[in-house]
């Protein structure tokens, strides 16, 4: 099982300098898997429709200044790496914010794996904020979703977790981080170097793993904005430190949007 790092897509939030230093250039981190026998996608950040017509990604799309690089899209990058889009027979979604799914019609015949909270939320959102977040757009080709929830009976690194889904294979496991999203997950990949963490959008910056857990000021003002529910990402957020501390480097932790993360893995392979 090889996982590559990709970056598939950049925001550089208006006044994002002076509002927010720590996050004004925010990659969007995906994971390709190669298994052998077929393609996957952990996450598809922003999509190649989106890059046309920012317009598409709501209200906000004038704040997020997204870059209209197609280089930076899923797309682009399998297309330069040889592949076509019809490889890939799944996507793995940590949840389907926009800036997350938003590629998800440039691979219309993948089967799209995702927490039945955050499928069922997506397609129905219950709050105003919901309505926002979720871009109907994103799921207008129909996607061939597959929602997980349920608890496998044997944790993951002592985390509750979704073992063994329907047509993925065992070295994918999905942890279940609710509160930025109803149903955020973290994707967890097995390679031959180790175990890979793709945590979405429960932290921002590496910093808020270490033990102290003091994430700089803008980060902890945004996410208070960003989450769902903050009580309880901030309880996931707690788990994850816990996990990176027993585990003491031997799982390599990532989040979506951590642009220091993004210098040292886009482009890096595992396994
Ligand atoms: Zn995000």
């Amino acid at each position: 099982m090889l996982a590559t790092v990709w970056n598939c897509g950049m925001m550089k939030p208006r006044l994002g300098r002076i509002l927010a230093p720590n996050l004004a250039t925010s990659p969007c981190l995906c994971l390709l898997v190669e298994t052998g026998s077929s393609l996957l996608l952990v996450d598809t950040g922003l999509g190649t429709r989106d890059i046309a017509d920012p317009g598409r990604l709501g209200r906000s799309s004038a704040i997020l200044n997204i870059q209209r690089d197609p280089e930076l899209t899923a797309l682009w990058r399998l297309e330069a790496s040889g592949y076509s889009p019809s490889d890939v027979t799944d996507i793995i979604c940590t949840h389907l914010d926009r800036d997350h799914a938003g590629g998800l019609s440039d691979f219309p015949h993948a089967r799209v794996h995702v927490h039945k909270a955050e499928r069922d939320a997506a397609l129905n959102p219950p709050t105003a904020s919901e309505r926002e977040r979720y871009r109907e757009c994103h799921f207008s080709h129909g996607p061939d979703w597959v929602a997980h929830d349920k608890l496998s009976e044997a944790p993951w690194f002592g985390l509750d977790c979704i073992r063994d889904m329907d047509g993925l294979p065992p070295e994918i496991v999905l942890v279940p981080l609710p509160g930025h999203t109803r149903g955020h997950t973290a994707v967890a990949v097995k390679t031959g170097d180790g175990w890979l963490l793709h945590c979405g959008d429960a932290f921002y910056v590496s910093r808020e793993l270490s033990e102290d857990g003091k994430a700089p000021l803008d980060v902890r003002a945004f996410r208070t904005l960003a989450h769902n529910e903050h009580r309880l990402a901030m309880l996931e957020l707690v788990r994850l430190r816990r996990l990176a501390k027993v585990t003491s480097g031997r799982i390599t932790m990532f989040a979506t949007h951590d642009f220091a993360a993004c210098r040292e893995l886009d482009g890096k392979s595992f396994g």
